[in-house]
């Protein structure tokens, strides 16, 4: 039985500008086999083509059609819930581009939605603007609710940490849409046109890449080249199904094992390593 696998980016593939030993030879395995999957991220600056250029100058042939952003997927629900609406945003190319594609126009006063992303470029005049926005009943979405983001030279603030401080001054509460949301991950495998328990969920971090999946009812693996430690397992209530130190360990074995599970989970025989 085959199924489609979802994979997260940073700490699974790659670490900054560097390809995770066994990544290269793990996509290529996938593409060489037609195993449909999608890569995932929660960084709404670039759009899917940047990330795909990305990839490919890491020595990765991947088109952007494998590319799917939390950007892509705010945007699609925002035109699900509201077509041809408006917004005022906070964020980058990826996140603009994605609002367009999907009908939205971008306004700077009186917007249907203050959707906040990732970015460089945030000032206090866009908060002071956001906020009154806010307070006047513009509805406030976050593309990820990440508190912060790896870069080269360490940790910088994350889309999640722009919209605290918007809910704590306007007492408003985001609804987020990035992983651990089930709107990103139940979009993207209906992109793939698998059922749930046929796709793979693969990451380093509990909160975003496992929550997802374990609330989605998504198979999951925890790589350890990211995020997460072995010791740190045991702080959370839910687990994923498998804990290997790298994707240099995910086989065809293994995989279809997951594909081929009792929707309820009963893959014991590799839970050994788990915590
Ligand atoms: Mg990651």
């Amino acid at each position: 039985m085959t199924g489609g696998i979802l994979l997260d980016m940073d700490g699974v593939i790659y670490h900054g500008s560097a390809l995770i030993d066994g990544a290269f030879e793990f996509v290529h395995q996938l593409l060489d086999l037609e195993i449909p999957f999608r890569f995932l991220t929660n960084n709404s600056q670039r759009n899917r083509r940047d990330v795909a250029t990305k990839l490919q100058r890491l020595g990765l042939p991947i088109d952007e059609k494998y590319i799917y952003t939390c950007a892509m997927a705010t945007a699609r629900f925002l035109a699900r819930q509201k077509p041809g609406g408006t917004a005022f945003v906070i964020g980058e190319g990826g996140l603009m581009t994605a609002l367009h594609h999907n009908g939205f126009s971008i306004v700077d006063h009186d917007p249907d939605y203050v959707v906040v992303g990732e970015g460089r470029m945030l000032s206090f005049e866009q908060l002071e603007l956001a906020l009154r926005m806010i307070i006047g009943g513009a509805r406030l979405i976050a593309t990820n609710m990440d508190p912060n983001c790896p870069t080269d030279r360490g940790l910088r603030p994350g889309c999640g940490a722009t919209v605290a401080m918007l809910e704590a001054a306007s007492g408003v509460k985001a609804f987020s849409v990035g992983k651990p949301s089930p709107v990103m991950l139940s979009d993207v495998c209906q992109d793939l046109g698998l059922p749930l328990g046929h796709v793979i969920m693969v990451g380093d971090t509990m909160t975003t890449d496992i929550l997802g999946a374990v609330q989605l009812g998504l198979p999951s693996i925890l790589v350890l080249t990211g995020s997460t430690r072995r010791e740190d397992l045991g702080q959370f209530a839910y687990r994923p199904d498998l804990v290997v130190d790298s994707i240099a360990q995910i086989d065809m074995q293994i995989l279809e094992t997951l594909w081929a599970r009792d929707p309820y989970g009963l893959t014991r025989e590799l839970q050994t390593d788990a915590a």
